[in-house]
């Protein structure tokens, strides 16, 4: 089979719906076929529950210090959305291309899959490693297995590049994450006899003062240099959605919120975690008190470390020798670049093609000429790699 265009390769991708409540088995199944027929091993990482799959290859020599080029396979959903074309067929239209995934971030993968193949052709002296995930769009937590996995069964490579859309701007940083669903589980009795129930809602505030008085300490205290590029240049807490209670004159049974934070690098989302869930655990011994049975349930459904800025990085060297760009971007949404980072050892950076604020939407776009952008970034890495 005669090797694929970049654009061929995003066609065959987008097709793909491979939002991240479904299956991505059909998109990977297709890649590593691709992979095949032009002469390239592949290897996949399963799910759990074995509906979906990461997929690793490496074209190149076996050695220390290459290059990865990382990438995610799902997208958000489109259900509700206006779309004006079909968003699962790339439309080329007034110099862009549009589809779910084009931007977030299928135009990465397929550019990455073509600079696989054409590496594949090329005196390499060091090799040139794909990573493909799945549940990057439902709280970046499955990469952990890829990034094992890659460290177990490849030499290590030098430099990430986790092509999420930043207009081809080398973006050093972004703050981590972690979510909780609390559910508040209290004791309903009439309002009048306060002082035997429990009221879910009103043991919920606690928790929320909690972070409300989190947000002012951190906003009081002198940024750490790490996140002194960030808007806010601190870590914080945030409740999103809330809901409980049925009646003005009875204490709550249940109360039920979303607790986020978000972590500046240089602190440790895992430390806020604990505080947290100490925190829930406090309150939980208020409600006891009063009657057994009750508590803040919390679970923990999304955690992504934060990308720290690297000190002399390998991979912020080679993006901004490649693109030119010296400026100093961080981010406010998260990646799995910092699995890489944290749980890998590597070298990380973001670099990738078209807008964040495409990315999402209705009608998602990437212009043709960040796609080109891309293409001419993959051939500097493959440059690199010969050289
Ligand atoms: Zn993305």
């Amino acid at each position: 089979m005669t090797a694929l265009s970049p654009r061929e390769i995003l066609d065959r991708l987008v097709a793909f719906p491979s939002v991240s409540r479904d299956t991505n088995l059909p998109l990977v199944d297709w890649v590593q076929g691709y992979l095949a027929s032009q002469g390239i091993a592949s290897t996949r990482v399963p799910s759990p529950c074995g509906t979906k799959a990461h997929l690793y290859a490496q074209v190149g020599p076996a050695v220390d210090g290459g290059i990865i080029l990382s990438g995610h396979s799902d997208v958000v959903p489109v259900d509700g959305q206006a779309w004006t074309t079909d968003p699962w067929t790339v439309v080329e239209r007034d110099g862009r291309l549009y589809g779910r995934g084009c931007c977030d971030m299928k135009g990465f993968d397929a550019l990455a899959i073509a600079a696989l193949v054409e590496g594949a052709r090329r005196p390499l002296n060091r090799p040139l490693q794909l990573a493909l995930s799945y549940d990057e769009e439902v709280g970046c937590m499955a990469v952990a297995d890829l990034v094992h996995a890659m460290v177990g069964a490849l030499p290590k490579a030098a430099a990430v590049i986790v092509g999420e859309p930043s207009m081809m701007k080398v973006v050093t940083g972004h703050k981590g994450g972690v979510g909780f669903r609390v559910h508040a589980q209290g004791y309903e009795v009439h309002s009048s006899l306060l002082h035997t129930g429990v009221s879910a809602i009103m043991e919920s505030a606690r928790l929320i003062q909690w972070a409300n008085e989190r947000n002012a300490e951190n906003a009081a205290k002198a940024p750490n240099p790490l996140a002194a590029d960030f808007v806010p240049p601190f870590t914080t807490l945030h409740v999103g959605m809330i809901e409980g209670g049925t009646a003005h004159n009875i204490t709550a049974r249940d109360c039920r919120f979303v607790l986020e934070m978000r972590v500046v690098p240089g602190e440790d989302p895992e430390a806020w975690a604990a505080a947290a869930l100490a925190e829930g655990a406090r309150i939980t011994e208020g409600m006891q008190r009063i009657h057994p049975g009750t508590q803040l349930q919390m679970d923990r459904f999304f955690r992504v470390p934060p990308l720290t800025p690297e000190e002399n990085g390998a991979a912020e060297a080679l993006a901004r020798r490649l693109t030119g760009d010296n400026g100093n971007h961080v981010v406010s949404y998260g990646t799995e670049g910092g699995q890489f980072q944290v749980l890998g050892g590597y070298s990380t950076v973001i670099c990738g093609p078209g807008d964040i604020a495409q990315a999402h939407q209705p009608d998602e776009w990437l212009s043709v000429e960040q796609f080109q952008a891309g293409w001419a970034f993959m051939q500097g890495v493959l440059e690199t790699l010969e050289a």
